[in-house]
Formats: structure tokens, C-alpha cells, sequence
């Protein structure tokens, strides 16, 4: 199945569901964005993605990646597809148009981007990683510093990589090796191994700029005491031409599950020359502006694989003849029926699609969350926004994953070979759940930092909102009993997390689930609200009672096991292991 922009879908949610349009017209920035506008960039987007990139997909997993003394080649497929990636000014999209970037919304952004991963999510890496970059430096670099990479970046003719992983030092960057020396003339030595950078060498543009943290030599322990580098491949002169080659190089390439025509690299760093982006020591929190729009863009990943597996399913179990459906055939002619006669496939499928066409809501309305925070000022948007940024990218890649399980599942054994592709899907999405600090640090960092520490404020502040919002009336009740259960859990975790101090840890991702599914029938509800009196608005109308009928109810299961002590999970003694 060739892979087809869900168009329709991205422009029902822009402009009838989330009314993008009145938002914009109070927003200065964003004002110029008409309708024809933003579906003439959906349109080309979906052209782009399901012409160039697509046929791309399947070609770079078979090739890979090769490293070669110190060169890494990607698949030579990859090249073309890049470059109208970037001439098309994709990759600067959302950027800041004082340095050549378009200026777009992030609703939009978040919609494309689902294209690009869904259509290749190795190909795609290299490009999010330089949007992350551009991110970074627009809001901590110098005046100089924006004037030289961004272009650049934009661009694409050089990319971005974010170099913050050591052997020893995965999740927890505070005990990182990494050194940079301070030189006479305001540069800094680099010296160090950084391992699994994703586009750290490679050979789709003429420069690679790194992101990478180091500690200084007088450093204060553990995380506040990091700063941030860009550490480019080749030393550009401030005019963009480039000088000599930097002391770093990738000593290998990791050889992969999934994602393998992305190249992840170790590299060493050999008194590379850095030049520091923002103030010293305060490198982890510039770097969490990457890393923020990392998590929600690995999010959107999670989506792209979960929409790619299921219009991969969705047209193999309306071809496969097997069996016959349980009210007498329905393909009477035929030796079979198709598997969509099947209940039981139904449910996979449908599974798939509730929960895709409410994460590319989700998407769409954190990306909103961050419009309103940047241009607007809306510091409640802000709040918002970082709240719900671990549940986009754990919820988002969790299930992306699932409904790739669930594709693969509908294609029984021909979903486990590699000729149908579905089996790739499945590799590349695993990743997902796994870099960019793993799931369970989201659901740590949604439990802890998030909404413990406010006393569960800035969610309760989300549920009102939701509870005000104009839902349809089918599922008014569901939603305010789904809101109801995750205020009472919220006040359980706020009331017995200090007596019991395993308890948050023991149930964050339970809790993350909760809050997950809880937005869902939300935006279920409002997309039911809007939808229109059509076919599409039927298949919007029969997915949401679905999604009420069968998936929200785990939640009532969630608040059974979250509603505990720790006991369970923290009685067993390491001896028995
Ligand atoms: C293909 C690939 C590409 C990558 N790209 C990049 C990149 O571009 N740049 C970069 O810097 N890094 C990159 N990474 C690294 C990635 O972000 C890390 O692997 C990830 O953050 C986890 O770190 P770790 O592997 O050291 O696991 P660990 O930190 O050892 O964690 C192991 C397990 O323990 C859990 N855990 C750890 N600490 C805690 C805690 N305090 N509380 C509860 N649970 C905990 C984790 O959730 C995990 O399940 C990449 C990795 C891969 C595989």
C-alpha cells in the first residue's frame, strides 16, 4: 500500500476542530496564515511525502548504513528524497523568518512532520534533528551565532545532532565524562566519547553540527553542571564558507533493530573546537529546548508509524479471503471472505484508528499549546504545554508501537516476513518508546516534576478546561466520569506520595496511561462535535464509540492498580531476582 497523507483528517482538525483561524487572527505572527494557504502547504506536504519519500522507505532499511574509515554513507536512495526535503524548505518550516525560516505555526509543523516520519522515519531523523538544532540556537545562541548555523540549517545544507549520550551515562547525563577546556581566544576544547548519535556523521549535507554538553574543569557535580557546545564538522568562517575539519570523528556505527538508514554513531571528540551556546553550566536546561521539541517530534514519529501500519492493514484485510463472517457470507462468489468480516480484526483495526486519529488531535493541540506560548505570551499555555510534553512522546510512541504490533498481527504470518513491509514499521517504531529519554522518564518526569510538585495545580487547570470545552452530548458523561477518575487519582497520588516515597515511581506510567487515555475521550468528544454530516463524519461518529465503548474503560482498571501502595512492586528482595 502506497502510503496517503492523511489530508482530510489534518485539515478537519486544523480548522473545524481547533479553529485554528480564530486563533490566529489574535496573533500578529500569524495572522498572514489563510485557509488556501495552510491546505496548499497540507497539499504539498502530502505530495511530497507519499511521492518522494515513501518509495524511499523500504529501499534505505534493505541498504542501511556503511561506515568506512571514519565515513559513514547512507543509502544512496536517501540522497534525491533529502534534497527536495530541503530545497523545499521543509526543514524550515516553523523557523524564525528573521533568518530565513518560514514562521509557520507549530499546528501545521505537527501535521507535516507526521508525514515525513510516517512516510520515512530514518530519513526523517536527520531532518528533526536539524529543526531541534535551529530550535536551540534561535533561542540561546548570539546575534552572530543565529546569523551564521541558522540558514544554514534551515536550509539544509548542513544538519543538526544532539550529543548528549556516554557509555556509562544514559539517562543519567550528570555523571557524563565529557570535558571542555576554555582557550585564550573564547573557544573551548572538546574532548570525550559520546556514544548512539543519531546523524552524527553522515553524508547528506556539507556540515554537521553538533549540540554536545560538557563539563568545564571547575564544574559543580551532577547535572547543574553541563554546558552546551555547538561543535561543528568543518569551522565556518562568520560568512557561512567553511574552514578546516574539527577534532572529531565517529569511531562506528551501531547496527540496529529497527531505523537502520539512520546512522548512529560514537563519536570522538579530540580537543574539538566548541563554541559555547549560552551561559556556562546551564547547558542541560538550553538543552531541554531541543530536547522539548525532540520529545513531542519523537511523539509525532510514534503517530507516523501508527497511521503508516494501519492503512497497511486496513487494505490487506479488505483483500485476504479467509473464513466467513459469523451472520453467513458475505462474499459469496468468493472461496472467502474478506478478514474484515472478522470481529476480532475489526477490533485491531479499529484500535489502530481511534487511537491515531486522537493523538494527531493531541498533536495538533500541544502544538497549538506552544503557537499560543511563543507568539501569544500565554504563560498558562507554556505550563500547559510542558505538562503534556512527556505524555505526547510517551503515549504517542507506546501506541504507535501497539498499532504496529496490531497491523503486523492483521497480516497474520505474512506480517512477520519482510516482503509486505509491515514488519519494518514495527523495527523502526520500537525506538520511539525508547530514545529521548525513555517512557518511563516521562512518566517520572509527568509525575514528579509536573504534577507533583504543584500539587497536581497545572492538571487540575487542563481538567477544568476540558470540562468546559463544547463536547457532543453522546459522550458528555463518559468524558466527565473520565475526568472525574483522574482528579480523584491525581488528589490519591498528591495526598500518599510523601508518606510513601516508591508509590510515584511505582505507578508513573500506570498514571501516565490514565492521563493519556483521559485526553483522548476528550478530544474524542470535540471531534465528534465537529464532525461533519458525511462519510467522513460517520467514520469520525463509529471510531469514537469505539474508543468509549472499548479502550477508555481500561481506565477504571488503571485507577484500581494506581490507588495502592507501593508494596507490590517494592516487597520482592533483590536476592530473588
Ligand atoms: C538508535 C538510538 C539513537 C539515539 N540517538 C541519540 C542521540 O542522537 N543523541 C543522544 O545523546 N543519545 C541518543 N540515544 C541515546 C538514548 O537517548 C538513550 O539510550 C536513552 O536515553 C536511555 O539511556 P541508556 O540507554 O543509557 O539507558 P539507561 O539510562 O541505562 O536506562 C535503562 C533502563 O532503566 C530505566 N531508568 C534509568 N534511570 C532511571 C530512573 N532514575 N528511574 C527509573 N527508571 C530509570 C530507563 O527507563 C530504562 O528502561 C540514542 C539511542 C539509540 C538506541
Amino acid at each position: 500500500v502506497q502510503y496517503q497523507a492523511p489530508e482530510k483528517d489534518a485539515r478537519f482538525l486544523m480548522f473545524d476542530v481547533f479553529q485554528a483561524q480564530k486563533i490566529w487572527a489574535n496573533i500578529p505572527a500569524l495572522q498572514e496564515f489563510s485557509e488556501d494557504l495552510v491546505n496548499a502547504v497540507i497539499a504539498e506536504a502530502a505530495r511530497i511525502s507519499g511521492e518522494v519519500v515513501a518509495p524511499t522507505n523500504q529501499p534505505g532499511d534493505a541498504a542501511g548504513c556503511e561506515w568506512r574509515d571514519g565515513q559513514v554513507f547512507t543509502p544512496s536512495v536517501f540522497k534525491e528524497a533529502f534534497a527536495e526535503l530541503t530545497q523545499g524548505g521543509w526543514l524550515g518550516l516553523a523557523g524564525n523568518p528573521e533568518f530565513g525560516g518560514q514562521g509557520m505555526p507549530k499546528m501545521l509543523a505537527s501535521l507535516i512532520e507526521e508525514m515525513m516520519w510516517a512516510a520515512n522515519t530514518s530519513l526523517y531523523l536527520y531532518g528533526t534533528l536539524t529543526v531541534g538544532a535551529s530550535l536551540c540556537i534561535d533561542a540561546h545562541g548570539t546575534p552572530e551565532q543565529k546569523a551564521l548555523y541558522l540558514p544554514k540549517l534551515y536550509s539544509g545544507e548542513w544538519t543538526g545532532a544532539m550529543a548528549l549520550t556516554e557509555g556509562h551515562a544514559g539517562t543519567d547525563l550528570g555523571i557524563m565524562h565529557t570535558r571542555a577546556h576554555p582557550q585564550a581566544d573564547g573557544t573551548y576544547q572538546i574532548t570525550g566519547t559520546k556514544i548512539f548519535i543519531t546523524g552524527g556523521e553522515h553524508d547528506l549535507a556539507d556540515n554537521i553540527v553538533h549540540l554536545t554538553l560538557a563539563k568545564l574543569p571547575d564544574a559543580p557535580a551532577g547535572s547543574r553542571g553541563i554546558s552546551l557546545f555547538i561543535v561543528p564538522k568543518f569551522l565556518p568562517a562568520q560568512d557561512g564558507s567553511l574552514g578546516a575539519r574539527n577534532g572529531w570523528a565517529s569511531g562506528s556505527i551501531e547496527h540496529k533493530m529497527g531505523i537502520r538508514g539512520s546512522a548512529t554513531s560514537v563519536i570522538n571528540y579530540e580537543g574539538a573546537t566548541g563554541y559555547l551556546l549560552g551561559e556556562e553550566n546551564q547547558g542541560l536546561a538550553a538543552m531541554f529546548t531541543m530536547m522539548n521539541y525532540e520529545r513531542l517530534s519523537v511523539g509525532i514519529q510514534g503517530l507516523g508509524s501508527g497511521e503508516i501500519a494501519y492503512q497497511q492493514a486496513a487494505g490487506y484485510a479488505k483483500e485476504r479471503l479467509q473464513g466467513r463472517a459469523a451472520t453467513g457470507p458475505e462474499n459469496a462468489e468468493g472461496a472467502a471472505d474478506p478478514l474484515l468480516v472478522h470481529p476480532d480484526v475489526r477490533r485491531m483495526l479499529l484500535t489502530q484508528r481511534a487511537m491515531n486519529e486522537a493523538g494527531r488531535a493531541f498533536a495538533v493541540f500541544v502544538g497549538m499549546q506552544l503557537d499560543l506560548a511563543k507568539y501569544a505570551d500565554d504563560p498558562q499555555a507554556q505550563v500547559l504545554s510542558e505538562l503534556l510534553t512527556p505524555v505526547a512522546k510517551a503515549f504517542l510512541t507506546d501506541n504507535g508501537f501497539q498499532g504496529a504490533v496490531l497491523a503486523q498481527q492483521v497480516f497474520g504470518g505474512h506480517g512477520y516476513i519482510r516482503e509486505w513491509g509491515v514488519e519494518q514499521v514495527v523495527r523502526d517504531a520500537r525506538i520511539g518508546q525508547i530514545y529521548e529519554g525513555t517512557n518511563g522518564v516521562q512518566a517520572l518526569d509527568l509525575m514528579g516534576r509536573k504534577t507533583l510538585r504543584d500539587g497536581g495545580g497545572a492538571l487540575r487547570r487542563f481538567v477544568d478546561h476540558m470540562a468546559q470545552s463544547e463536547v457532543d452530548e453522546t459522550h458528555q458523561k463518559a468524558l466527565n466520569e473520565a475526568l472525574d477518575r483522574l482528579v480523584r487519582v491525581t488528589a490519591f497520588l498528591v495526598d500518599h506520595a510523601d508518606a510513601d516515597k516508591n508509590l510515584p515511581g511505582a505507578v508513573s506510567t500506570d498514571f501516565l496511561d490514565l492521563f493519556g487515555l483521559t485526553i483522548y475521550a476528550w478530544l474524542w468528544a470535540m471531534m465528534v462535535k465537529a464532525a461533519p454530516a458525511d462519510e467522513f463524519g460517520d467514520a469520525k461518529r463509529a471510531t469514537a464509540s469505539f474508543f468509549f465503548t472499548r479502550l477508555l474503560p481500561r481506565s477504571i482498571g488503571l485507577e484500581h492498580s494506581i490507588c495502592n501502595s507501593s508494596d507490590a512492586v517494592m516487597a520482592l528482595p533483590e536476592a530473588l531476582f
